[in-house]
């Protein structure tokens, strides 16, 4: 059987393009006859972009912290508060920020029209009833969250995304200006998240020729950013990358490096970008030519990437690691086909963590 999945319906893309926003979430307001909510990154409070959130009528503009990763808790605070705020259904939720913010505006919109809590939707295909019109202005690129269909969670059990047809935007608006200021570090590391995603994706077992021919531009724009110089296009290109790296895994899958990741990203709280790079550099066995590639990027970029994080672990923490690695049954087959388990086993995943 062949998925047939949903894409972002409208796509604005080029520097300057933010200043159109107005104009189109403005469409929306009308038809809707209501107010938009935003919610952006709380890294721009008091900065002048602050100032250029195109703000109408009785909108509402909530700051939303990502120091941690976005958890159920916060996603069903947000709906109650902004329920408890507007006096209609908002005309929809705009995400600005990076893949946290977006994932928030993403299970906000689903949550704002299905009942319970979000912690009940982690999973696949789970809300029943359309969510409400969204859209996302990245100001982070990489890990393709704008056109993907989850918005990734940590739950009280499980982290796990919404997977749903009613999580992918209704619009996006991609102004590769809005990156430019990115801390160099955050930068390096959402960007190799893209170009992970690329490798896990072309060297993966659920391959197709959709998959391949993004995954392959997308990688062709990942090695132009991080292993060229920095120019006037740079960010042109590595928001493409996103996009195209987030288009191929949307048929395919990840592999290997996201399912360690989840775990560590679990247990220690490491943030999805940082983790990936982590964990990349452990698995020269499962992507040789691609970590080869990685270590010249991180040389180049300058970064020291983190070591010992699981060095004081207890058997328990441990334990849970290795339960949430391997409880990602989809990525490992896309990695290592259907008999994963007889390669990747729990004495292997130990091993693996113990070195980093
Ligand atoms: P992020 O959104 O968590 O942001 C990282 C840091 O960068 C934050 O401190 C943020 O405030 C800051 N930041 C963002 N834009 C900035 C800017 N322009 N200037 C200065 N600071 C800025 O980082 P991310 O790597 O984009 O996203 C990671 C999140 O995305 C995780 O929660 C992960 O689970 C999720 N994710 C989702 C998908 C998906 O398909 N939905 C895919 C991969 C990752
Ligand atoms: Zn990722």
């Amino acid at each position: 059987m062949f998925r047939n999945f949903r894409m972002v319906s409208y796509v604005v893309f080029g520097r300057g393009c933010f200043n159109q926003a107005k104009d189109i979430l403005g469409l929306q307001r009308e038809k809707a006859k209501s107010d938009m909510v935003y919610l952006v990154d709380d890294v721009f409070k008091g900065t002048e972009f602050s100032d250029r959130v195109p703000l109408q009528g009785d909108d509402q503009l909530i700051w939303v912290n990502v120091d941690d990763e976005p958890k159920t808790k916060l996603v069903d605070a947000l709906v109650t508060r902004i329920k408890g705020s507007m006096a209609k259904e908002p005309a929809g939720i705009v995400g600005i920020g990076g893949g946290s913010a977006m994932d928030l505006a993403k299970a906000v919109s689903v949550m704002m029209t299905n009942p319970g809590s979000s912690a009940e939707y982690q999973g696949y295909d789970l809300p029943q009833i359309p969510s409400l019109y969204h859209a996302a202005i990245p100001t982070l690129s990489g890990t393709g969250a704008e056109v993907s269909r989850t918005c990734v969670l940590t739950g009280p059990e499980k982290k796990l995304g919404i997977n749903s047809d009613y999580s992918v935007f209704d619009q996006i608006i991609l102004d590769p200006e809005l990156i430019r200021g990115a801390p160099d570090d955050q930068r390096f590391y959402t960007g190799m998240d893209c170009y992970i995603h690329c490798v896990e994706s072309l060297e993966g077992t659920f391959l197709n020729e959709f998959s391949k021919s993004y995954g392959q531009k997308s990688i062709e724009l990942c090695r132009e950013v991080f292993l060229g110089e920095r120019t006037e296009e740079s960010e042109d290109k590595l928001m493409m990358a996103s996009y195209c790296g987030g288009m191929s895994i949307a048929y395919s899958q990840v592999g290997v490096c996201h399912a360690l990741s989840y775990g560590l990203a679990y247990i220690l709280g490491t943030h999805h970008g940082i983790g990936n790079a982590i964990v990349f550099d452990y698995l020269e066995d499962f992507y040789p030519q691609g970590v080869v590639e990685f270590r010249k990027m991180v040389e180049k970029a300058g970064v020291e990437l983190p070591r010992n994080l699981c060095a004081n672990l207890t058997e328990e923490q441990f334990e849970k690691m290795i339960n949430v690695s391997l409880g990602m049954e989809l990525l490992w087959e896309n990695a290592l086909g259907k008999d994963w388990k007889k390669t990747m086993t729990r004495e292997r995943a130990r091993e693996l963590y113990e070195r980093m």
